[in-house]
Parts: structure tokens; C-alpha cells; sequence
């Protein structure tokens, strides 16, 4: 059962979500995220120690401590226990304010960002021990592990955690991180934002977990995105593909990521609403439910390069050096188009841009559009579903569309717009696609 930042954020909160862990009667694991904001201050705290802002990082972190000093307050109620949880903190902060005074590091960010999860995790245990709720607090540090790739090592964390588990078998409630994790240097590292979901995944994956449950402030998976969009409704049931496509395409209530581990060790994946349990919510399995479209989704800060070139005519081998390049800069690729004398395709990653566009001048004339957006258009067998296209374009004829992505995968169309058409897009697809207005 993994809990987000929401879920957590308001000591009335986790007192409920103990009410939901403590009903189960099969064994759990409670992934916690940070407190709502946590993560946030802790990323701008990072950012003022790396200018040499100090002064502003010690502003930030006072706040923060202030923050967690009234949530403790409500948290618990005996005298030894609000004693308990105000240790925790001050260890955490006397870390923070340590940190002030040391030389910036990439390393040392990570290190700031975990206080978070430590945090929440740490006082929730806390309040369990008060209510005489017995519980285990499993360190994700000592078995949450990722290669020099950044790729979780899904082998170790199933060994490590088993015997963890396994050592305290007369124990119903474990409670441990989400988002951190130690990477191959034994450093603190992280999932990347929202990796809570990820780890829940990988945790379920590795102890072969009867569910996974993500317990968030909706409940499932919506047709669209309700940011944006204000008429939408939770989709029941789809397919880890599907769900897979939504993620990555940007439907913020998964990870990117998370998917993959439960769909590898077939657990079924729940995406459930900590403020309204009874609600249905999403079930996520090998089976999709139904054929035809299920939700729309759109995947932001995207860079489209085109690559042109007369070379590219009837010639082979040329596609290979262009995704050499990208994979030499380890760059996804997320969509590509291609005719007889031109190749588009996107990226969101610009960390290595430079020097990948220098590296593609050889082959053409390269263009570049940033400030573009995917939307994705997901659903089972959605490709070969009857008027699918006529409606989807049918909604949308008065967009500009520079890319589109259609046959790749049997789940998925994806257009490619310029940002600045991304709410009126996903609003006419509401309409055109769902009947919702
Ligand atoms: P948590 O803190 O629990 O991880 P997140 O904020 O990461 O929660 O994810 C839940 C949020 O995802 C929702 O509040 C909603 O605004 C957003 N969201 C975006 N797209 C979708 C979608 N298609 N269905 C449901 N929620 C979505
Ligand atoms: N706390 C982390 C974040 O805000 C991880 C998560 O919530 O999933 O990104
Ligand atoms: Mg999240």
C-alpha cells in the first residue's frame, strides 16, 4: 500500500491511513511518500545552497522544521511520544542546517531530498507505536538499490527485502520509503520525482505482493487530465499497457516508470482514493476490459529535431547513425516520424542537446522546435477501432499538428502540438472522443 505526498500531509490523515493499513488482513507494506510540499522545499533548499544562497536555504529549512513542529503537535498525544517524534525531527533538521555549512555536491542534493520520505516515515511509526499498533519501519536504504544506469537492481531488492521480511515474520505492518534508494557508488540517490509509485512497484514486484495498491487524492485513473480538464471520469479497468502508455505519456498519478515491475511479475495494480476508500478506482492487469479508447494524456516540455537530408534517399543505415547519436548521449527517443528525405522524432531530455545536434549536422540540416507537447491518445486495440481516427481527428481540425504517431503501438496515437494548444486540445478531445464537456 503506497500512500502520496497528499495522503500523508495532514496528521488527520495519517491517523486514516493507519485506519486503512491496520483493516487489512493480509501482511503489508506502507510505502510512504514525504509530506505534500516536503520535497518541494527540499529542492529549493538544494537550489539555494548550490547558488551560495545560504541565508535563503536557512530561511527555507527554518519554515520547514516549523511546518513539521505543528504537525507533530496533532499527530500525537502522549507527552513520550510528541518526545519521540520531536527528536526525529531535530535529528533531521540538525542534518539540514549541518549541511549549510558544507561544500555543494550533486551527492549531497540527493542526500537533502531524502529527508523527506525519512521524515514521514519515521513520525508515522511514531504515532502507530502510540495507538499500540505493532509495525516494523523496513529502511529503503538497505535494500531499495539502482545500477550506474539508474536501473533498479529488481534481483538484490528481492533478496535483501525477503530476508528482511523474513527475519520478523511475527510482524502484519511494515512501513518503509518511497523515492529513495542507494545507487552504485552507495551513495543516497533517488527514483526521480514521484518515485514513490515506482518503488511501491519494484516492492510488490520483489515480494511477490498479492497487490499494489497507490492510494492517492483521486480516485483512479481519470479519462483525461483533471488539471486541466474539468469534466473527466475514472476509468475502471485497463491494461498494464495501457496503463504503461498513460504513465509515460504524462498522466502524473503514475510514475513513469512504474508499471514495468508489476507488469513483469504480474501483480495486479490498484490505483485507489485515500479520502473516499470506498471508491471503485482503477484496477490495472493483463486485461484491459474493453477495446476502444480510454484516456488521453499529454507529456510536456518536449524538443522535436528534424533531421533533412537527400542523402536519406533510398539509402539504408542512415536512420542507425541518427539513433547512435542518441544513444551515445543515453537520450530516449519518444517519437519519430520519418519520409523518403526527412526524419522527425522528440526528445525530453536536453541535458546532452549541444552536443547531440552537433553530432547530427554531418547528416542534414537539423531543425529544432522546443516548447512542444505530446498527447497521447491511449486504449486497447485503439488503432483498429472503428472511427477512432474520424473522431480523434474530427475534434481537432482546428489544431496545428506537427508530428503524429500512429501503428507504433496498437494502444496509442500520439500527436505532437505546440504547448501552447495543449489545453484546448485535451478539452476538444474531452468532447470529441468521450462526450464529456
Ligand atoms: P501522490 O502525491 O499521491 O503521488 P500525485 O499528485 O503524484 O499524487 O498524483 C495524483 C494527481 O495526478 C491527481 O491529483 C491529478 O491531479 C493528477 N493526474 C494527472 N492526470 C491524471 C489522470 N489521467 N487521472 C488521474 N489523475 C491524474
Ligand atoms: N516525495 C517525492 C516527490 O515529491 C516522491 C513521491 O512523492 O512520489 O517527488
Ligand atoms: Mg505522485
Amino acid at each position: 500500500m503506497k500512500f502520496g505526498g497528499t495522503s500523508v500531509g495532514k496528521p488527520e490523515r495519517m491517523h486514516h491511513i493507519a485506519g486503512l493499513v491496520t483493516k487489512e488482513t493480509e501482511p503489508v507494506i506502507v510505502v510512504l511518500s514525504a509530506l505534500s510540499g516536503t520535497t518541494n522545499a527540499l529542492v529549493e533548499i538544494g537550489e539555494h545552497i548550490s547558488k551560495g544562497d545560504r541565508g535563503g536555504a536557512k530561511q527555507c529549512i527554518d519554515k520547514l522544521e516549523a511546518h513539521y513542529q505543528a504537525f507533530i503537535t496533532e499527530l500525537v498525544k502522549k507527552e513520550e511520544s510528541l518526545a519521540k517524534a520531536k527528536a526525529i525531527i531535530a535529528e533531521h533538521f540538525e542534518f539540514l542546517n549541518i549541511i549549510l555549512k558544507i561544500s555543494f555536491s550533486e551527492a549531497l542534493s540527493k542526500d537533502i531530498l531524502a529527508q523527506g520520505e525519512l521524515l514521514s516515515t519515521k513520525l508515522f511509526c511514531v504515532y502507530l507505536e502510540e495507538q499500540g499498533i505493532s509495525h516494523l519501519l523496513l529502511p529503503a536504504l538497505e535494500f531499495m538499490t539502482i545500477d550506474s544506469y539508474d536501473e533498479p537492481q529488481i534481483g538484490s531488492i528481492k533478496v535483501k527485502l525477503t530476508q528482511l521480511v523474513q527475519q520478523h515474520k511475527d510482524k502484519k505492518i511494515f512501513v518503509t520509503q518511497g523515492y529513495i534508494c542507494r545507487n552504485a557508488r552507495g551513495e543516497v540517490d533517488n527514483l526521480k520525482r514521484g518515485g514513490s509509485d515506482y518503488s511501491a512497484s519494484l516492492i510488490a514486484a520483489a515480494i511477490n505482493a498479492s497487490v499494489c495498491e497507490i492510494w492517492t487524492d483521486i480516485d483512479g485513473m481519470h479519462n483525461n487530465d483533471p488539471r486541466v480538464v474539468k469534466k473527466t471520469v475514472p476509468v475502471e479497468q485497463m491494461s498494464f499497457d495501457e496503463a504503461a502508455e498513460l504513465a509515460y505519456f504524462g498522466a502524473k498519478i503514475l510514475h513513469p516508470a512504474s508499471i514495468w515491475p508489476a507488469q513483469t511479475y504480474k501483480i495486479p495494480v490498484r490505483l485507489l482514493n485515500t479520502m473516499q476508500p470506498e471508491a471503485k478506482g482503477t484496477l490495472i492487469t493483463e486485461e484491459a476490459g474493453s477495446v476502444g479508447v480510454k484516456a488521453v494524456a499529454a507529456k510536456d516540455n518536449i524538443i522535436a529535431i528534424r533531421i533533412k537530408s537527400s542523402r536519406m534517399l533510398l539509402a539504408y543505415g542512415f536512420l542507425r547513425k541518427i539513433f547512435e547519436v542518441f544513444e551515445k548521449y543515453r537520450t530516449p527517443i519518444d517519437m519519430i516520424t520519418t519520409s523518403e528525405v526527412a526524419v522527425s522524432l522528440t526528445i525530453d531530455n536536453d541535458t546532452n542537446l549541444k552536443s547531440i545536434l552537433k553530432e547530427l549536422e554531418p547528416f542534414g540540416t537539423v531543425e529544432l522546435d522546443k516548447n512542444q507537447t505530446i498527447i497521447s491518445v491511449v486504449g486497447n486495440e485503439i488503432a483498429q477501432t472503428e472511427d477512432m481516427v474520424k473522431k480523434l481527428f474530427g475534434s481537432i481540425m482546428n489544431i496545428p499538428v506537427r508530428m503524429v504517431s500512429y501503428g507504433g503501438s496498437p494502444h496509442n496515437i500520439s500527436l505532437l502540438i505546440a504547448a501552447e494548444y495543449k489545453t484546448q486540445i485535451l478539452q476538444q478531445l474531452n468532447k470529441g472522443m468521450f462526450g464529456l464537456e
